[in-house]
């Protein structure tokens, strides 16, 4: 048996030949694997960047995470920069007190907004030709469905054309979770944070959705001044 090395992101002990930049063989794939999945990710905030008109943000605060909760307020921000929509939403139970604390929205605030139906031929109208981007899709389009469910109606999407930031940023930052296969997901908080945005959450659909859109164009431009430089 020949000399034997350590690696140094699993600890294994094997031949030097199966250790390359002292990681061993599978730790060397996985980084590969993983700077892959960083670029990939990286290449899609950069599109979405770079086609902004095919692209518009929704954000919503709701009642609640629970499947009876509803929406209380819905945002629609472009790609670049336009409010297309931003109204509060009459749900039919009680804004919780807790969510008043976060938001800021009371009862009596959206005791005069419109309900969510009547605001669903809005929502269509903005949303026809264009892919969708959501911090949370998964989370927002439940919401959405269980706002209309309360009236009888259901929202017509193309599951292709809505698209999860918070799961492209979890990919993009890389922390691979081996356990839960996946990777790490960050609120949109830490995001922000993490990329060195310098804007404070209010826990407003509106707030939000430009929260997300600086989020995007923080990364796409920081990729596109990387390529400038790399092609001299
Ligand atoms: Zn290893």
């Amino acid at each position: 048996m020949g000399k034997l090395k350590t690696c140094r992101c699993c600890g294994l002990v094997i031949p030097t030949i199966l250790i390359k930049d002292r990681l061993c063989v599978l730790c060397n794939y996985q980084l590969n694997w993983l700077q892959e999945k960083h670029q990939e990710s990286l290449e899609n905030f950069s599109s979405w960047w770079k086609d902004r008109e095919k692209y518009i943000i929704i954000d919503t605060e709701t009642t609640g995470l629970n499947e009876d909760d509803e929406i209380i307020e819905i945002s629609i921000l472009s790609l670049t920069g336009e409010t297309l929509l931003d109204t509060l939403v009459k749900p039919k139970k009680e804004i919780p007190q807790f969510i008043t604390k976060l938001t800021g929205i009371t009862n009596e605030m959206v005791s005069k907004a419109p309900v969510f139906s009547d605001v669903l031929d809005d929502i269509n109208r903005i949303l026809k030709g264009k892919i969708l981007l959501t911090f949370n899709a998964k989370f927002d389009i439940r919401m959405i469905d269980q706002s209309l469910k309360n009236y009888g109606l259901s929202f017509n999407y193309d599951i292709d054309s809505v698209k999860c930031v918070m799961l492209e940023y979890a990919q993009y930052f890389g922390e691979y979770r081996k356990i839960e296969q996946d990777f790490k997901r960050k609120s949109l908080k830490k995001a922000i944070e993490t990329e060195g945005i310098n804007l404070k959450q209010n826990h407003r659909s509106l707030g939000d959705c430009e929260l997300v859109l600086e989020l995007i164009k923080s990364i796409a431009t920081k990729n596109l001044v990387l390529q400038e430089v790399a092609n001299g």
